[in-house]
């Protein structure tokens, strides 16, 4: 029974000696209890987060505790009645190849509809990040114009798709040809722009010949600049988040807030940060609902990035956070 710990607090970037991978003995069961085998671990931004003691919305994961993370799980044993053996659940197990848990928490995963390991993505947390900052944050409409940054993402790939399913225009920007070229050809964007582009802000302007309605952020960076100018009057920016600077501040004296903050008033443009956990209660249902019809329909295409093995956890979380990832970022725990 393997698990993977926080060893030290990163300083920028993670390294590998920011973790520890340990043995322990198997977890003994108490009464309302199951056994969860992790299949699946999701890999998720907000790891790098959680591994800083800044103030944050959540609690930073201590020194020498399980890395968290949400996890598709098998019941391997129970001692409760609302679970048997061989059920496949969704759960926060963290990046560990066994827990003991109360079932309180847990969700059945229906396999029939997909596999499972889609639980942690586009029908699961990411998915629903799409749907509530583009349709309930953004206030996407028919006809605007949608620009996402980290556009082929877990999050990005799912909102350009809604976007279109919405008869918005949806403007991607990704980080290389192979993502864009699979934002267009697959995703269905109407266009999408390198940032490693060196005349990046120009062909984005070109694909935005109407200006953009609602900024997706999910970046911050490059793309967050390119895109200000562009914003027309009365457009929404949904804050989802800005990975670029997740390790820390941009190197360099450059202050860009007076031009930012210009622009926005300018422009009467609202922004507003939003954290998916506020809204399960009020939308999860609805997200639910279509997303399920989608996926059943083939309407929402879903590219995973699959790493193999717990103890290449740490990798597949630096990896996110250089943008190497294309697709959703999976961890196969239970290799088979
Ligand atoms: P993605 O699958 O989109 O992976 C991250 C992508 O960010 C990379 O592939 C890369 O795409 C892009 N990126 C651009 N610049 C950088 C950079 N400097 N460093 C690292 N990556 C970069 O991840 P998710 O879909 O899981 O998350 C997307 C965003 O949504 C994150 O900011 C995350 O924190 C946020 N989020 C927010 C939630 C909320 O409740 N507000 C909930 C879930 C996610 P490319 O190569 O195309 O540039």
């Amino acid at each position: 029974n393997r698990r993977i710990v926080l060893a030290q607090r990163p300083i920028g970037s993670p390294t590998a000696a920011d973790f520890r991978l340990e043995e322990v003995p198997l977890p003994e069961l108490a009464d309302g209890q199951v056994l969860l085998r992790t299949l699946y671990l999701s890999i998720d931004p907000y790891m790098r987060a959680r591994m800083s003691d800044a103030p944050s919305y959540a609690q930073p994961v201590a020194i020498d505790a399980v890395m968290v993370g949400a996890t598709v799980c098998r019941v391997e044993a129970s001692r409760s009645s609302s679970l048997a053996v061989g059920d496949v659940v969704l759960s926060m197990n963290g990046w560990q190849d066994y827990a003991a848990v109360s079932t309180k928490g847990l969700m059945k995963i229906d396999a029939s509809l997909a596999p499972p390991s889609y639980s942690l993505g586009v029908l699961g947390m990411t998915g629903f990040t799409a749907y509530v900052g583009l349709l309930d944050i953004g206030q996407a409409k028919e006809g605007d114009t949608v620009l996402v940054s980290a556009a082929t993402g877990a999050v990005g790939g799912t909102v350009g798709q809604i976007a279109k399913l919405k008869g918005c225009r949806a403007v991607g920007i990704a980080g290389g040809d192979d993502k864009c070229e699979y934002a267009v050809n697959t995703l269905g964007y109407d266009a999408c722009i390198n940032h490693y582009d060196e005349d990046f802000a120009e062909q984005l302007a070109a694909a935005c010949p109407n200006g953009v309605d609602v900024y997706f952020e999910n970046v911050g960076g490059n793309p967050l600049m390119a895109a200000i100018p562009l914003l027309n009057v009365g457009a929404r920016v949904a804050l989802c988040g800005i990975i670029a600077w997740l390790n820390g501040p941009a190197p360099g004296p450059i202050d860009t807030a007076p031009q930012i903050m210009r622009a926005l008033l300018n422009k009467r443009a609202s922004v507003q940060g939003f954290v998916i956990t506020d809204h399960y209660a009020t939308r999860h249902a609805d997200f639910r609902r279509d997303m399920s019809q989608w996926v059943k329909e083939g309407k929402i295409h879903y590219r995973e990035d699959v790493i193999e093995g717990l103890e290449r956890a740490p990798f597949a979380l630096m990896g996110l956070l250089r943008g190497d990832n294309f697709g959703k970022v999976v961890v196969r725990v239970e290799k088979t």
